[in-house]
């Protein structure tokens, strides 16, 4: 099956509405040629930007799609704070990241919070992008592959096939993201690999060959070639490299 590639930029809280308006107009003026349709671009902005993304990518009919970076378990009510499915759905976002490791983190998300939310999003129409990777200290240990996957067992708890074949994965080992050490393409397609052989046990082949993988950690333009080459990596999730518009454009043309 033919996986198109999904490069996707995960802005954190970083860039305010004005430089949201000013990032994604270059994206698209840069990324605008008729035949660049071999790579689905998205980004990912916090909350506030999006309503402005929105105009943009409608009023231009600007080939970005866009997410959101977290969502709400909750489909509305009293939860201050929190952002749900449906508001985002309204909003147009085509993604949303979940249990991005900040999230796990800083925020003491664990997998039965992960699995609600991969839940509440398809609730509401949203691709997950559900990203799942290990700490240093499991990698040294030798127990990447295993953690990765029971973290998607959980993420993945009574969700049916037709909904998993969906999904977006991204394999994101916390010791490469935004530290500048990038995994390397073995290391990449080891776990990524794994991924896939893992929604084959859960679900079955077709699933498994449907869903698109990324690789996030420190991907920049003159690493993302190799990452790319393997066989089960789909894209990229990409963090600090999606801020700079000259840079996420290399990123996106990463086979020319
Ligand atoms: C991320 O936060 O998802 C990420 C991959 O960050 P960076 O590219 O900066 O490592």
């Amino acid at each position: 099956m033919e996986r198109k590639p999904l490069i996707a930029g995960n802005w954190k809280m970083n860039l305010n509405h004005l430089e949201a308006i000013a990032t994604v107009q270059k994206l698209a003026f840069a990324l605008n040629d008729k035949d660049f349709d071999r790579v689905e671009v998205a980004v990912l902005p916090p909350y506030t930007d999006l309503r402005s993304v929105q105009t943009l990518v409608d009023g231009d009919k600007l080939r970005i799609v866009y997410g959101a970076q977290d969502l709400s378990a909750f489909d509305g009510g009293a939860y201050t704070g929190e952002v749900s499915g449906a508001m985002l759905a309204k909003l147009g976002c085509t993604f949303v990241t979940i249990g991005h490791s900040e999230r796990r983190q800083y925020h003491r998300e664990d997998d039965a919070l992960v699995n609600a939310k991969v839940r509440a999003a398809y609730r509401h129409s949203l691709t997950p992008i559900l990203c799942v990777g290990e700490g240093l200290e499991v990698r040294q240990a030798g127990g990447h592959v295993a953690h990765s996957v029971a973290q998607l067992d959980g993420a993945l708890r009574e969700v049916p096939a037709e909904q998993a074949a969906s999904i977006v994965l991204a394999y994101e080992p916390v010791w490469a993201i935004g530290t500048g050490e990038v995994a390397t393409p073995a290391d990449a397609q080891e776990v990524c690999g794994a991924l896939r052989a893992r929604l084959a046990e859960l679900y079955d082949g077709e699933v498994a060959a449907a869903v698109r993988i990324l690789y996030g950690g420190s991907v920049k333009s003159d690493n993302i070639a190799g990452i790319m080459a393997q066989p089960d990596v789909d894209g990229a999730l990409v963090g600090g490299a999606s801020l700079d518009p000259g840079e996420f454009v290399k990123l996106c043309r990463f086979s020319e």
